[in-house]
């Protein structure tokens, strides 16, 4: 399927490429970008060394979709009360991320993803996908 890979070599813009890839599902673009961008930079790195433009993948996405918005589906079948509110239990579909939805009002995100980088999902996914890779 085609995929858009976007990624960074830290010196300019983000930058965007359509591509084909092999994959069905983007969980496997993922995977398959990452070793590719890993192919690059081994190379990037024998012919350049230090002076080399290792690119680092941000995130993978379908053409033509932002996804700048999280896809939240309820976790919880009942309304969740905790401290006389009301409130469900929310997961985006897309990132993995958690919120709560009181009965008025927004999302309002778990706390360990108050960072800024959670409130678009696109970025959001970037980052977990960064912070994964790490390990
Ligand atoms: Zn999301």
């Amino acid at each position: 399927m085609r995929v858009k890979l976007v990624w960074t070599d830290r010196r300019e813009s983000d930058v965007e490429e359509e591509i084909d890839s092999p994959c069905s599902t983007l969980e496997d673009a993922e995977v398959w970008a990452k070793e590719l961008l890993d192919r690059f930079n081994d190379e990037e790195r024998s012919m350049y060394g230090e002076k080399g433009r290792p690119r680092t993948l941000l995130r993978v996405e379908l053409p033509g979709s932002s996804n700048r918005e999280h896809d939240w589906r309820k976790t919880s079948l009942t309304t969740q009360r905790r401290g006389g509110e009301l409130y469900d239990a929310m997961r985006c579909e897309r990132c993995g991320i958690t919120g709560k939805r009181p009965g008025l009002g927004g999302i309002v995100l778990d706390s360990k993803y108050r960072a800024k980088v959670y409130q678009r999902c696109d970025t959001a996914m970037a980052h977990l996908i960064m912070k994964r890779g790490k390990r």
